[in-house]
C-alpha cells in the first residue's frame, strides 16, 4: 500500500483492519473456499443482507468472511479509501467523515456493504452527478470462482472482470478489497423540498438540474424525490454547507419522509443526511407500527434502523405470519412487489402515471442518475451486465410493498406486469429482489453472451451460482 495512505486502525470505535490482519482474513477466506465440496455451491456467510428475494436454504457452510468488514486505509490527499469487501457503509462513512470526506455515492441503508453495492449496483442522491457506486471504484481484489485472488483495474489483464463485476451479484467472484474515490463534504446539508402537482413538470425540473447543477440559482449537490400521488410529488434538493444553525433529527419522534411534504426547507448534519432513509427504512417501518407515536416512544432509538426491520421481515417469512393473517380473513396471499427500476427520464412521467394507475403502492422513491463522463477523450465506459446509455439521464424508481394477488393468478403477476413495462420503457430493473424474466429476455437485458464469456474465464467449474439461477431461480 502506498506510504501516503493513512491507516485508520487506531481510530476509536471503528471496525478497522491493518494490512496484516487483512491478509490473514483473506487467507481464512481462501481456506474456507477450499473446504467447500466441489459439488456444492460456494456462498458467503455474511451476518447482514439487503437482498430481498427469498433464497433456498442450504446446509453447506458459507465462506468465512471474518475480518473482511473493516476500512483498511484512507488517503485524504488522493481522496481514496481502501476497504475490505464486506465493509458496511456505516463503518466506512464513520471513518471518512472525520476527514471531511464521503464516498461518491453512499447507498442509504447502513448495512449495505461496499462489495454488495458494487456487485449489486448502488445508488443515492449524488448519483445524478456521480453515477452508480461502481463508477467510483478504482480497483478491486476479487476471489474468483476459480479460487484465485486477482486484482482487477480498468486497464490491466483483468479489466474484463472489472467491468463485468457490477450486476454480477457474486456469481463471478467476491470482492475482498475495493479502492474507491471519495469527495469533499461540508458539516451540514441544507434541503429544499420542492412540490410538484404535475409529473411532467417534475421530470422537466430534473432535466434542468442535471444540465445546470442548480435550481432557482442555488447549487444542487444532492437530488432525490418522493411521489405520493400523480398530483403530489416532491424533489428534495440538497446543498452542502458549513453555515452554522439548527438541524433536524429524524431518529427521534419526527419521521423524515413525512417532513418532505410538511416543510419546504430543512437542515441536517451530513451524517444524518446520509442516513436519513435508514431510520425508517424509507417509510417501510410503518408496516411494523414504528411510526405510531406510542410505539415509537417505546421502540429504543438505537433499534430504529433498517437492519432491525430486516430481522422482522425474516421472522415473518420464516413463520408465514402475513400469509396466515390473510388466509384467516379469507383472502389470497399477498404478492411482494419490492423493486428498484431505472427508467429513462424522457419516459419517467409516463411510467409513473401508469404505475400509479395500475399498482396500489405509494409512496415511490425517485433518484435521478447519469453515468459519470469518462475523463479525457476516451470512449464512455461500458458495464456489460447493466448497460445504461452514456448520455442519458435515468430515474431510479423504488417501490417496496405488497399487493393483493388475484385468486388463481400466475405467480408474480404484478411483478411481471412491471417487468414488461420497464422493458417497453427501455429501462432496467435491479436484481436484488424477485425477478420473473424468461431466460432469453434475461440474457438480452443483462449481457448474456458477455456474461457467459466472463463465467467461462473466472468460474470455469461453475463453483458459484449462475446469475439467472440466482436472480430468477432464487437459489
Ligand atoms: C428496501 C430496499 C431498499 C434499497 N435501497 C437501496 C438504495 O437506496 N440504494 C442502493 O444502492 N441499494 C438499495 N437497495 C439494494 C441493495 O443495495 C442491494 O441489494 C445490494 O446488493 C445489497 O448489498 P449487501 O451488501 O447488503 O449484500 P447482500 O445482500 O449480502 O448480497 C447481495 C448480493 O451481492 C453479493 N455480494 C455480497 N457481498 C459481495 C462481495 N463482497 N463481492 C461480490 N459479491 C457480493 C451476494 O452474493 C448477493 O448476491 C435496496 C434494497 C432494499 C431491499
Amino acid at each position: 500500500m502506498p506510504g501516503a495512505r493513512r491507516s485508520v486502525s487506531s481510530a476509536r470505535g471503528l471496525a478497522t483492519a491493518t494490512g496484516h490482519e487483512h491478509q490473514l482474513a483473506v487467507a481464512r477466506l481462501l481456506a474456507s473456499y477450499r473446504t467447500v465440496p466441489p459439488t456444492a455451491t460456494v456462498r458467503l456467510a455474511k451476518k447482514t443482507s439487503n437482498l430481498f428475494r427469498v433464497r433456498r436454504p442450504t446446509s453447506v457452510p458459507g465462506l468465512d468472511v471474518t475480518g473482511l468488514a473493516g476500512v483498511l486505509s484512507i488517503d485524504p490527499a488522493a481522496r481514496t479509501a481502501d476497504v475490505a469487501g464486506m465493509c458496511t457503509y456505516e463503518t466506512l462513512v464513520a471513518a471518512t467523515l472525520p476527514h471531511g470526506l464521503s464516498p461518491l455515492v453512499v447507498p442509504q441503508l447502513k448495512t449495505i456493504t461496499v462489495g454488495g453495492a458494487v456487485t449489486g449496483l448502488g445508488i443515492e442522491s449524488a448519483s445524478f452527478r456521480n453515477g452508480l457506486v461502481h463508477e467510483s471504484v478504482l480497483e478491486m481484489d476479487i476471489l474468483t470462482g476459480a479460487g484465485e485472488i486477482v486484482t482487477a483495474t480498468p486497464d490491466n489483464e483483468h479489466a474484463d472482470l472489472f467491468f463485468g463485476f457490477p450486476n454480477s451479484f457474486g456469481t463471478l467472484g467476491y470482492a475482498t478489497r475495493v479502492r474507491i474515490q471519495l469527495e469533499t463534504v461540508e458539516p451540514f446539508v441544507a434541503l429544499r423540498h420542492v412540490r410538484f402537482t404535475d409529473l411532467d413538470r417534475l421530470a422537466a425540473a430534473v432535466d434542468d438540474i442535471v444540465a445546470t447543477g442548480a435550481h432557482d440559482g442555488v447549487r444542487v449537490d444532492y437530488l432525490d424525490g418522493v411521489v405520493f400521488t400523480a398530483a403530489e410529488s416532491y424533489l428534495t434538493l440538497g446543498v452542502r454547507t458549513s453555515d452554522p444553525g439548527s438541524t433536524s433529527d429524524y431518529t427521534r419522534q419526527q419521521i423524515y419522509y413525512r417532513s418532505v411534504r410538511e416543510r419546504p426547507t430543512d437542515r441536517l448534519t451530513i451524517h444524518d443526511y446520509l442516513w436519513r432513509w435508514d431510520t425508517d427504512w424509507f417509510w417501510c417501518s410503518r408496516a411494523f407500527g414504528a411510526q405510531r407515536p406510542v410505539v415509537r416512544r417505546l421502540w429504543p432509538r438505537r433499534l430504529r434502523r433498517s437492519s432491525i426491520y430486516w430481522k422482522l421481515v425474516a421472522l415473518d417469512r420464516r413463520y408465514g405470519i402475513a400469509d396466515r393473517f390473510e388466509r384467516l380473513h379469507g383472502r389470497p396471499p399477498l404478492e411482494r412487489v419490492v423493486q428498484d427500476v431505472e427508467i429513462p427520464l424522457t419516459g419517467t412521467a409516463d411510467f409513473l402515471a401508469w404505475f400509479l394507475d395500475t399498482v396500489p403502492i405509494e409512496p415511490l422513491w425517485l433518484c435521478p442518475l447519469r453515468s459519470r463522463p469518462t475523463s479525457g477523450q476516451g470512449a464512455p465506459r461500458q458495464w456489460p451486465l447493466y448497460p445504461l446509455g452514456a448520455d442519458r439521464t435515468y430515474v431510479n424508481i423504488g417501490f417496496w410493498s405488497v399487493v393483493p394477488s388475484r385468486p388463481g393468478s400466475a405467480a408474480g403477476e404484478t411483478n411481471r406486469l412491471i417487468e414488461n413495462r420497464v422493458t417497453e420503457s427501455d429501462g432496467h430493473k435491479s436484481l436484488y429482489s424477485d425477478a420473473f424474466y424468461p431466460r432469453e429476455d434475461f440474457d438480452r437485458l443483462y449481457g448474456g453472451t458477455r456474461y457467459a464469456e466472463l463465467k467461462e474465464t473466472y468460474d470455469p467449474e461453475g463453483r458459484l451460482l449462475d446469475l439467472y439461477a440466482k436472480a430468477v431461480g432464487r437459489r
